[in-house]
């Protein structure tokens, strides 16, 4: 499970999924949009289903990545511990995948505790030269974790800027799949800052 907001979608973040399904040998990848993410309340821009549809859009055609409605599609506030029980069964064993910003504040999300009895933990890292620059100075997380570092090219884009080049007219071209870009421009999206 790779969840996000996703407003909108961007290399970094497919770069991040196909990484980390090559690196640690997934069957799947589920880009799992969040429906509403309550620690970005106000901040959120597109609505559930655009963002959704972007997510598409970007993983169309790529093997092993899949967009995910789980979260959209219960509604309500975003808690990756219910997230993961819904993705659950038997035979399956889940990996939450995190950037390492996001798993740097894992700590304050809702149901924390129970989340290393759930998945394992992949920590994606923006590699120097193909490496994870210094392994212990990864984020600091519970240490009832099972914890995976995943080496991925350094790719400086994120939402927030995307948002902002729409918003002043300015290219999001290579910073986003070419479908996203395009569906971006179709509906209007983001063009008010
Ligand atoms: P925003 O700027 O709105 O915060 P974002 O680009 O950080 O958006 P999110 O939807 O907040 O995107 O992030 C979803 C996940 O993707 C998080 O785990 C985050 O750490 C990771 N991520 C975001 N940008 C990158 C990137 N450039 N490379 C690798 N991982 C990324
Ligand atoms: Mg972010």
């Amino acid at each position: 499970m790779f969840g996000g907001t996703f407003d909108p979608v961007h290399v970094g973040h497919v770069v991040a999924a196909s990484e980390t399904r090559w690196s640690l040998g997934l069957d799947r990848v589920l880009l799992v949009v969040a429906a509403d993410p309550w620690q970005k309340r106000g901040d959120v821009v597109a609505p559930a289903a655009d963002r959704l549809d972007l997510v598409r859009a970007a993983v169309g055609g790529i093997a092993g990545l899949e967009a995910s409605d789980v979260e959209v599609a219960r509604g309500g506030p975003s808690v990756t511990a219910d997230t993961l029980e819904a993705l659950g069964a038997p035979d399956r064993d889940l990996v939450l995948i995190l950037g390492a910003d996001a798993a740097a504040g894992l700590g304050t999300w809702r149901r924390a505790g129970d989340l290393p009895g759930l998945a394992t933990l992949a920590v994606v890292e923006r590699a120097v030269d193909g490496r994870i620059p210094d392994p212990s100075c990864g984020p600091v997380v519970d240490p009832a974790w099972t914890v995976e570092r995943v080496a991925i090219p350094r790719l400086d884009v994120s939402s927030t800027d995307v948002r902002a080049r729409v918003a002043s007219g300015r290219p999001i071209d290579g910073l986003v799949p070419p479908a996203v870009a395009e569906l971006i421009r179709a509906r209007g999206l983001y063009t008010r800052a």
